[in-house]
């Protein structure tokens, strides 16, 4: 089997709120087509023009190319090959950051094409699955204000969910006003909700430091990027003194970068999302760095379907799988892409049981929101 094209399709919500936390306004979709008819689907997620022209760029001298020259021709099923391949040749303007966010979509359609042409799915290919749901936890982008707060909540409670994740919106300007809306929530939906919090942008160290402190009494189960992805001393400190346990890493890549989060950051959460870290590939890398130092894997996913799919594969082979985060917002990019979106089934996700990622792209989904530069 051979390459014969990789295209990548620009997904875009026609009027993108830029002042806002959803980062599911615009995707890149990639779709690696063969000399055999099978096609791989994937995704990346990061500011798709820029990825598109990672993907597209004519070499320039060996370790600065673009992926697709790198791949045409090749067969796609020897994908560890093909993943060396595109490390070694942007190592001079890769390793982190967007190229590895590229090298996510692209690795994700290669796993999806060996579960194509093998008629297996994803979590077969990995070694089996160890069970067939993962409990989800709702994520959602939160209101302005504290009575709609709580009306969310309780409609996350209602669909079934015991988990939640609460950040942006009306939290995040104000830590004390954080913990009193977050002691509110929990007062409405009684001690059996894990309740997480997503800071998205950082605060002072002291801040993060007292925040961590009051959602102690709340039992909250994460304090999610309270702290400057970069701050790697400051989330080793935060870690040493907080009471409440502190996850990061939907911006990091790469095992390196995760090493280095667990290593000098000290996280004993971390949050690799497939479509950014290096793809399948490198998240079960990142996974055996975690699992001798007991760090918990919980995979960011806040994007479409394929996102969903390729992360509840990875997570079905995972001895500890606690959490798969779900976007709830209403937005096409997420509820319609697929023709079978994922559905909460009695709080838990159902891992896909077709070939590759098992799920089939909605051809007027990509039609209707197909974006050209
Ligand atoms: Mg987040």
């Amino acid at each position: 089997m051979k390459i014969t094209d990789i295209e990548t399709i620009i997904l875009r919500l026609p009027e993108p709120v830029l002042a806002n936390g959803d980062n599911l306004q615009d995707v890149l979709i990639i779709r690696i087509h063969t000399d055999e008819g099978l096609v791989g689907i994937g995704e990346a997620h990061t500011s798709p023009t820029v990825l598109k022209a990672i993907i597209d760029a004519p070499i320039s001298h060996l370790t600065t190319q673009g992926l697709k020259p790198l791949l045409m021709g090749k067969n796609p099923l020897r994908i560890n090959e093909l993943w060396n391949a595109m490390y070694d040749h942007t190592v001079s303007y890769g390793r982190r950051g967007a190229v590895m966010q590229a090298i996510s979509g692209i690795d994700i359609a290669l796993w999806d094409l060996l579960g194509k042409a093998t008629g297996q799915p994803i979590h077969q290919l990995l070694g089996g699955k160890l069970r067939d749901a993962v409990p989800a936890y709702a994520s959602d982008l939160t209101p302005a204000s504290p009575e709609a707060m709580i009306e969310q909540a309780q409609s996350h409670a209602d669909a079934g969910f015991t988990g939640m994740k609460f950040g942006w919106g009306g939290l995040g300007g104000n830590v004390k006003s954080d913990a009193k809306w977050v002691g509110e929530i929990r007062a409405a939906l009684g001690p059996d909700i894990a309740l997480m919090l997503d800071m998205g942008t950082p605060v002072p160290f002291e801040q993060a430091v007292w925040l961590a402190g009051a959602l102690a009494e709340q039992d909250v189960y994460f304090l999610e990027e309270p702290l400057s992805p970069d701050d790697l001393d400051g989330f080793a400190k935060l870690v040493a003194v907080s009471p409440t346990p502190i996850a990061t890493g939907e911006k990091e890549t790469s095992r390196f970068g995760f090493r280095d989060l667990m290593e000098r950051g000290g996280l004993r959460i971390v949050q690799p999302d497939i479509a950014r870290c290096g793809g399948i590939t490198e998240i079960r890398r990142i996974a055996a760095l975690a699992e001798v130092r007991n760090v918990r894997v919980i995979p960011h996913c806040w994007s479409t379907d394929i996102l969903v799919a390729a992360t509840l594969h990875f997570l079905a082979t995972q001895r500890d799988a606690p959490w798969q985060e779900f976007n709830v917002m209403n937005n096409p990019l997420k509820s319609s892409l697929s023709r079978k979106p994922f559905k909460l089934a009695d709080g838990m996700l159902r891992i896909p049981d077709g070939p590759g990622l098992g799920i089939e792209l909605n051809e007027e989904t990509i039609e209707r929101y197909r974006w050209t530069p």
